[in-house]
């Protein structure tokens, strides 16, 4: 059965290249009907921290990207790779490399100045003779005896055929000097421990694939199928960074974004299946398929992100947006308590707004009273001849007896009809009085939602 996983280095926030790459690989997983698996590799001690590791996680539940199983982590599991560590050394597939550092970089040096690309030599006259005058207790690192001959072929599921010539591959230092384990060792381990079918991952890892699958088969492990992800640019050309401001999964969150206007957007960021562009998550599980993943880069574009976001605040269960839209209210400090159902307030002004931000701000009024007019609207709309259609309106207001939309929008009319004033005259102060501002939804609607009480109370402030 298929088995995918996610392999973040617990370096930082997750971001949204690594966010589209669980996110391909989760989708993968699904669409297969297999299982999706968290591994953090935290074996750069020095760099990783329980902070990047919380805010990872953080990130991929916000997303709601579940693992089946984990996390696992690498610092956990020391004593395996030692173990196959050791087994390779019995087989004489791994050996101990007594070369002092000092002399590889000059070895290096000299192969640059030669212009040839620097690697290990095992036949290095010099590295043959530091290897013969090591004692018992020289330290030493341990490497992988690479194939001399022949070439790493694999048919990567996104960039298609590579092959690479064992002769362009050094031994790989497995284990440290310091008895810690490689990233490129571990890495193989871990997935094949695992049962990892398809590694999908960013294409900065293409170069380590030739190596590991050398070790794979040497461990005559399976070798799973792999899948580089490209890179994600900015909207620019350059590799996206926090040059472009958010990058972070979190700070779409607080910058009023949907998770689900994320998923849709990182979907669509290097994926296609037709020219469709809204995929319900079970359409992105059915139609997702590593193929046709793309092999160039990708360019961030924020204006396409706010028009898939507008379009879930509008079209999503008003319970679902609500859900999300809470955070905001409270970082807003707007209570719900007081006023209609936010479902509702959802559904009415949802349609123009972009962010959830703007959506939490253009909830307020009906939940908070205010004590001043927006200065410009009500220069424009709250002059003195406004007063006469506002006090008719008040009072056509407080005696309606049946507080619904059809009833208001009837009170509006009947204004306009009774003292010869157009729609704009009547409607534009209304709006000004019940919101506090010049922009809104359909006035009756928004009177309706408002309540009566407020309506009447506000319409007097705006008389005052
Ligand atoms: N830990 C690696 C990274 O964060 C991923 C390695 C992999 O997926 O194989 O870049």
């Amino acid at each position: 059965t298929v088995k995918t996983r996610f392999a973040p280095s617990p370096t930082g926030f997750l971001h949204v290249g690594g966010a589209r790459t669980a996110l391909y690989s989760w989708l993968f997983a699904k669409h297969m009907g297999g299982e999706f698996v968290l591994r953090i590799e935290d074996t750069d001690i020095e760099r990783s921290t329980q902070e990047a590791i919380d805010a990872i996680m953080e990130g991929m539940e916000w997303l709601e990207l579940n693992w089946d199983e984990g996390p696992y982590y690498q610092t956990k599991r020391f004593d395996r790779y030692n173990e196959v560590v050791d087994q390779l050394l019995a087989e004489d597939k791994a050996y101990k490399c007594y070369c002092p550092k000092a002399l590889l970089d000059e070895i290096r040096e000299q192969q640059m100045a030669d212009g040839v690309k620097p690697r290990y030599d095992a036949n290095h006259p010099k590295i043959i003779a530091a290897n013969a005058a090591a004692t018992a207790d020289s330290p030493f690192c341990i490497r992988f005896r690479n194939p001399k001959e022949g070439t790493v072929i694999f048919d990567d599921k996104i960039r298609g055929h590579i092959e690479i010539s064992n002769s362009e591959l050094d031994d790989l230092i497995i284990r440290r000097t310091d008895g810690s384990p490689t990233y490129n060792f571990c890495v193989v381990i871990d997935d094949w421990d695992m049962g990892i079918t398809q590694v999908v991952r960013g294409e900065d890892h293409i170069n380590n694939t030739p190596r590991q699958i050398n070790i794979y088969k040497a461990l005559g492990a399976p070798v799973p199928e792999f899948a580089h992800c490209a890179m994600i640019l900015g909207d620019d050309g350059a590799k996206l960074s926090k040059r472009h401001g958010a990058v972070g999964v979190m700070q779409y969150r607080d910058d009023g974004f949907l998770p689900h206007a994320l998923l849709n957007y990182l979907v669509r960021l290097g994926w296609s299946h037709g020219d469709q562009e809204i995929f319900s998550l079970q359409e992105m599980i059915d139609c997702f398929t590593l193929e046709s993943v793309s092999k160039s880069a990708s360019a961030f574009n924020t204006d396409k992100l706010l028009w898939l976001n507008n379009h879930y605040i509008k079209t999503a269960a008003p319970e679902y947006v609500a859900k999300y839209l809470q955070w905001h209210l409270d970082q807003k400090q707007i209570s719900i308590e007081n006023g209609p159902a936010i479902t509702e307030v959802i559904t009415l002004v949802g349609e123009r707004c972009h962010t959830l931000i703007e959506l939490a701000e253009q909830s307020r009024y009906f939940y908070q009273d205010f004590s001043e007019f927006e200065a410009g609207a009500a220069k424009k709309h709250l002059r003195p001849v406004a007063k006469d259609a506002l006090a008719l309106a008040l009072a056509k207001v407080e005696a309606l007896e049946e507080w619904t939309t059809e009833n208001l929008h009837a009170v509006t009319t009947q204004v306009c009809e009774e003292l010869e004033l157009g729609m704009g005259k009547v409607g534009m102060p209304l709006r000004v009085a019940v919101t506090g501002q010049g922009q809104s939804p359909s006035v009756d609607a928004v009177m309706h939602l408002i309540g009566k009480e407020r309506v009447v109370a506000r319409i007097k402030m705006a008389l005052d």
